[in-house]
């Protein structure tokens, strides 16, 4: 498990610690702030102009082991680089590695026929588009995917897609131009087979973006998030997924990798917070001492290097498992840091928060947003409840 990285991970490694460094820290708060309201869900030219650079250098598609679009790293080793640029919630989307975006190329890549290939994965390994997975709503608890209520029903060569969805993410990007819709095919076949995933342009008739909604006043333009309704959209037979029926067995291949990549980039968000907590106690002074002396402040510094050190630990084996047993084999170990990360993550960057004072909560530190992206991934994602009742499953058939 602790195996030195291959050499070309170490270069990809080394060159993306330098371009952070270049490219992504001096401009994060420009990248990140909220644009001229006309321009909110329009693409940016400095980022456009930055995912430019990065591809040209191949610091591209890291995640990517389906092909040569990618840099053929092992679940292992891209955990590490993606440490590197989770530092920044800038970073993901210049180096074409964002959610929701990988979990569609993924599901693309995986399960998607030579024309679907062709026609979106292409242009998605390019950057040139980006898409949405719209598989959540508002009238049911979608923690439980089988509540689904869209309906995604054939009519000749095509099928028919109604219902509302919300928290889509990417969808209210003028860049988003196809959206993986999850639906019920089958509202007579056994609970798992009901569902289907298909292949839905953004620019059919009978699709509206309602409106974005924001995490804790974030709105995380220009990709964003918003409820959308489908209408009567129309959309060719040949656009579903695998076949009708098979959307579970879908969603499942998409989560896994998806999960282990955000726990990786909130241990980097972990370790900056732990770093500039630690630099802010050094060079503060309060009530005649600094704050590096006090006692609670060193407790929260050290017990945050205790976290930030089970966090990885967990998450490397994870990922370390899906590389040598399969994605399947490895989902009590995904379900752990996936509990696990979001929330110790969270605590870390809280402490940061106050040993920053008012500061910390801000917009002249990364501390706050970063603080809404750990608590929202106790939710996305599935809730944490669900992946330890899944776990709590297992221990206890173990003991039966
Ligand atoms: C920022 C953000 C981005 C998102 N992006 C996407 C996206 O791109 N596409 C998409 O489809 N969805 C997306 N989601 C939606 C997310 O996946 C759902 O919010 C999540 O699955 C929970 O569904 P729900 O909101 O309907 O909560 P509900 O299912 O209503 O659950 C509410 C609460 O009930 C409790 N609960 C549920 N099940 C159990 C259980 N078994 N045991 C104990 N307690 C339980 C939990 O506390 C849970 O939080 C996003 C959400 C957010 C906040």
């Amino acid at each position: 498990m602790f195996a030195e990285l291959s050499p070309g991970a170490l270069d990809l490694r080394d060159r993306l610690v330098a371009f952070m460094a270049e490219h992504v820290y001096p401009n994060e708060r420009e990248l990140l702030a909220p644009p001229r309201e006309a321009e909110k869900w329009a693409s940016r030219p400095l980022a456009m102009a930055l995912m430019e650079k990065a591809r040209a250098v191949g610091l591209w598609n890291l995640f990517y082991n389906h092909g040569p679009e990618g840099q053929g790293l092992s679940n292992w080793e891209y955990s590490q680089l993606c440490e590197i640029l989770g530092r920044s919630l800038a970073a993901p989307e210049l180096f074409n590695c964002n959610a929701p975006d990988v979990g569609n190329m993924e599901i693309l890549a995986t399960y998607g026929t030579e024309a679907q290939k062709q026609r979106w994965l292409k242009r998605l390994l390019t950057g040139e588009i980006r898409s949405c997975f719209a598989m959540t709503e508002p009238q049911v608890a979608s923690s439980d995917a089988t509540n689904i209520e869209t309906s995604i029903l054939r009519d000749g060569d095509d099928y028919v897609v109604n219902g509302r969805k919300w928290w889509t993410t990417g969808a209210p990007s003028e860049r988003c131009k196809i959206a993986i819709v999850m639906g019920k095919s089958d509202p007579s076949a056994p609970k798992h087979q009901q569902q289907s995933m298909i292949l839905v342009p953004m620019d059919a008739a009978g699709i509206t973006v309602v409106r974005p909604l924001s995490v804790y006043g974030y709105e995380h333009a220009p990709l964003g998030h918003a409820e959308v309704l489908f209408e009567n959209v129309r959309v060719p037979a040949e656009n579903m997924l695998l076949g009708e029926g098979r959307g579970f067995e879908i969603a499942q291949g998409r989560l896994g990798p998806g999960r282990i990549h955000h726990c990786m980039r909130f241990i980097g968000l972990a370790e900056r917070a732990l770093e500039i907590m630690c630099e802010r106690a050094r060079t503060r002074v309060a009530f005649g001492s600094s704050l590096a002396e006090m006692g609670g402040v060193r407790q929260a510094i050290g017990q945050s290097r205790c976290d930030i050190e089970q966090a990885r630990l967990v998450t490397l084996k994870a990922a370390w498992m899906m590389d040598t047993v399969g994605n399947k084999a490895a989902r009590n170990e995904i379900a752990i840091a996936k509990t696990v990360v979001p929330e110790t993550a969270g605590k870390v960057i809280d402490r940061a928060i106050q040993v920053h004072g008012g500061a910390g909560l801000s917009q002249d530190f990364f501390l706050a947003e970063a603080f809404a992206e750990t608590r929202f991934l106790r939710i996305g994602d599935g809730p944490d409840e669900v992946h330890r009742e899944a776990l709590a499953r297992v221990e206890l058939a173990r003991r039966h």
